[in-house]
């Protein structure tokens, strides 16, 4: 049983080995990498979960490979709306962010709303007024730029269809890895420390072309979002509307309180089996109190990555 222990990942959906490029796939074992090794540091040192996954989360929301912070895909509108949240399993506090524009690191201000605020969940403008009062890193909408994200919004309008960045259905094979246009992910992690204390982190920028406020799974506790010491913790990624509804981190959770199943057990009934039924398409990380660690995905990758305390550094993006 390890000590500790921290799994990550950046994202899900159609990524076909056959599109990828040798110099982008060792770019996101890299950034993989270095996101568990800003999370392994910390918990070996003696560190807490909830810094770990904080910190493996802002490494890849620093990223722009990925669909968190610098790499979130483009609104319909043209702009950038992020989501995070971050929870402790110790004492069920959670902290979350929805749909706000120009903060560097939203995982930080998920944080701060858990710590320095009264409440779980903030939005928008009234996010932004937090974040102006409590001093959080803005950046400029230049700063969030990517031509290839744009030119993935441009394309997924000419169909008014909402996207996963990596989804392989509405897009060409053109628009795939080799052009970058759906190369992204939301990025998430959880993680067990030496105190036996467990937590979890997602952050996103949603699915491109999304309109009217749209939020998705990774800020709502429960959806996208779950970590209790008793149970487990979870950091989901794939299509929102369907994590929403399946409720699918607490879904996990309570098939282990109440009906005493493993953690694999839980995670198989979720996410291959009741999201798959549904259409949602989607995968998560998940780790237990033992430091049992899941990483399922019903589509056809998933970047992802785990490392626990005396093996080796584990990263994968295909099946
Ligand atoms: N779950 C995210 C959302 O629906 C998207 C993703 O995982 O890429 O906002």
């Amino acid at each position: 049983m390890p000590k500790h222990a921290i799994a990550i990942h950046g994202g899900c959906g159609t990524m076909l080995k056959k599109l990828m490029t040798p110099e982008k796939e060792l770019a996101y074992n890299k950034a993989l990498e270095d996101a568990l090794i800003a999370g392994d540091e910390i918990l070996k040192k003696g560190g807490t979960s909830l810094d770990a996954v904080e910190k493996a989360v802002l490494s890849l929301e620093n990223n722009h490979l990925f669909n968190a912070g610098k790499g979130s895909v483009f609104t319909n509108t043209g702009t950038h709306e992020m989501d995070a949240a971050i929870m402790n399993g110790q004492n069920l506090m959670a902290g979350a962010v929805a749909g706000v524009s120009n903060i560097k690191n939203p995982i930080s201000l998920a944080r701060a709303v858990m710590e320095k605020s009264e409440h779980v969940m903030l939005a928008a403008a009234g996010a932004i007024e937090f974040a102006k009062k409590i001093n959080v890193e803005f950046e400029k909408d230049e700063y969030f730029f990517d031509q290839l994200r744009y030119d993935q919004l441009l394309k997924a309008k000419e169909s008014d269809v909402m996207v996963m960045d990596h989804s392989g259905d509405t897009l060409s094979n053109d628009d795939t890895f080799e052009n970058g246009g759906k190369k992204f992910g939301t990025v998430g992690a959880v993680a067990l420390d030496m105190h036996g204390n467990i937590a979890a982190a997602t952050s996103t920028g949603g699915m491109t072309n999304k309109k009217y406020g749209r939020l998705g799974d990774s800020p709502v506790i429960g959806s996208g979002t779950y970590a209790n010491n008793n149970t487990c913790a979870i950091s989901c990624t794939g299509h929102g509307e369907f994590f929403l509804r399946s409720v699918v981190a607490y879904d996990i959770s309570c098939l282990m309180e109440y009906k005493g199943l493993s953690l694999k057990e839980a995670c198989d009934i979720v996410v291959m089996d009741k999201l798959v039924k549904l259409g949602g398409e989607g995968g998560l990380v998940a780790i237990d109190k033992n430091g049992n660690i899941e990483l399922p995905f019903n589509t056809e990758g998933m970047y992802r990555g785990m490392k626990a305390e005396g093996a080796e550094i584990f990263v994968r993006i295909y099946k």
